[in-house]
């Protein structure tokens, strides 16, 4: 057949398909307005729009543990694949009360578009525990973790669906998995997973990558706008393993942290927080808003310090239609997943704030994780210098052709980066067909 007419777009009117599963779900409800913004400026076919708008197989399970004073507690575990077009479905797994069906599906579906736009032969993908991990002992933890890996283990594998770390998990969680799946199919197998310990066949610098590739987007956005990083001044919302990284990067790069939160409380001091003092501080298991080198400011105070940088490395959703006129940033670098929603991005697009959307500035990690899978996958180790200097080149080449994109077709960035993402998947999923 020729491939112009395997191409041929269908454009028949596209309604999203109703979904009673995802549809009352507030955080799927923008990944779908996202997608909605991007089918109007992109030509893509309406029957493969229709398929990207939801995902591929979502998996609801139960996971009774025995806690350590003998009652049994059930939890409530899921895992969702948007998207095994391009490859395995690839994404984290996190550990929060809030977590539900709708959020996770709508974090899948970023992963797809974050994953495309990175050119990485992944599929989206998320899963977590309704679950606060903090009110869990180690071993409680353990088990919680080794039992969601058995009840998935049907729709998981490297050449399938690979987790890593997100909210409340970490390298520890994906050696538990790692070990659980590698128990069962008889032999050691380091890439069903990554973000895992070194020691295990994890990636040098995988930890740092996301908070690496959110300062090297900062840093380039910054050249663009002729600030000079001596004279900017940075706020960090979140400290956990993307907020602080950005902190120690920005702050190695000699941009002032003015003002920080994590959940428990928010700091600020404008002749700049010590980072190397406050890591030191979190570290020896004190909380963040207690650190004596700054004062304690209200929670909601924390995103309307004015600043150069604003980076929310945390929760879906805090910039919304109350707070976005109030932003006082130039350079909003969204270091978490789905910070902004749609009404506050209509509202920051006319407000000269230059945006880093989520699926470009926080992409460093998941583009780590490719190399760690790819390193595992041969059995070949990178050195530290390829893999930092590899994770720049991807970050610097996105930010440049969301750059472009945008400049050239007058779109917001998010527009930008969103179509890049989600064109690629498109064209993979027309090429292949569909399936009978
Ligand atoms: N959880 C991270 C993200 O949201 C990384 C996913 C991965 O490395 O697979 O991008």
């Amino acid at each position: 057949m020729a491939v112009t007419s395997a191409l041929a777009i269908n454009h028949h009117d596209y309604p999203h398909t109703p979904n009673p599963v995802f549809d009352n779900s507030p955080t799927f409800q923008m990944a779908c307005r996202q997608l909605d913004a991007v089918a109007e400026v992109i030509d893509i076919d309406r029957g493969v729009l229709q398929r990207m708008s939801l995902p591929k197989r979502a998996i609801v399970v139960s996971i009774p543990v025995r806690m350590d004073d003998g009652r049994t507690e059930v939890f409530t575990g899921y895992r969702v694949q948007h998207s095994l077009t391009s490859g395995p479905s690839k994404g984290g797994l996190r550990y929060h009360p809030s977590v539900d069906l709708g959020e996770v599906a709508a974090l899948a579906m970023w992963m797809s578009w974050k994953c495309g736009l990175m050119n990485l032969p992944f599929g989206g993908a998320k899963g977590g525990i309704g679950v606060d991990p903090a009110q869990l002992s180690r071993g409680e933890n353990e088990r919680l973790t080794r039992r969601f890996t058995e009840e998935v283990l049907s729709v998981i594998g490297p050449r399938m669906d690979v987790m890593a770390p997100d909210l409340g998990t970490d390298e520890q969680t994906m050696a538990w998995i790692m070990d659980t799946y590698s128990m069962k199919i008889g032999y050691a197998c380091p890439e069903i997973v990554t973000g895992k310990p070194v020691e295990l066949g994890g990636c040098i610098g995988r930890r740092e990558a996301t908070g690496r590739g959110v300062t090297y987007c900062i840093l380039e956005a910054m050249k663009e706008l002729n600030l000079r990083p001596a004279e900017t001044t940075a706020v960090v919302q979140g400290f956990g393993n993307v907020g602080s990284v950005v902190c120690q990067e920005l702050a190695k790069n000699g941009i002032k942290i003015v003002a920080v939160g994590d959940r428990y409380g928010s700091i600020r001091n404008l002749k700049g927080i010590d980072i190397a003092a406050l890591t030191r501080h979190v570290a020896e298991g004190n909380l963040l808003k207690d650190f004596p080198g700054a004062e304690p400011i209200a929670p909601p105070e924390l995103l309307l310090t004015p600043c150069t940088v604003l980076v929310p490395a945390a929760l879906e959703r805090v910039i919304h239609k109350d707070n976005a006129k109030k932003l006082r940033c130039r350079i909003l670098a969204e270091g978490a997943n789905g910070p902004t929603t749609p009404e506050a991005d209509e509202m920051l697009n006319d407000s000269g704030i230059f945006m880093i959307p989520d699926v470009l500035c926080n992409a460093g990690g998941v583009t780590v994780s490719y190399f760690e899978w790819v390193q595992d996958i041969q059995q070949f180790l990178w050195t530290e210098e390829e893999i930092n200097q590899r994770l720049r080149e991807l970050m610097l080449r996105a930010f440049h052709q969301v750059r472009s994109l945008a400049c050239e077709r007058h779109l917001s960035m998010r527009t930008a980066a969103l179509s890049l993402g989600v064109q690629k998947v498109a064209k993979e999923k027309l090429r292949r067909g569909l399936y009978p």
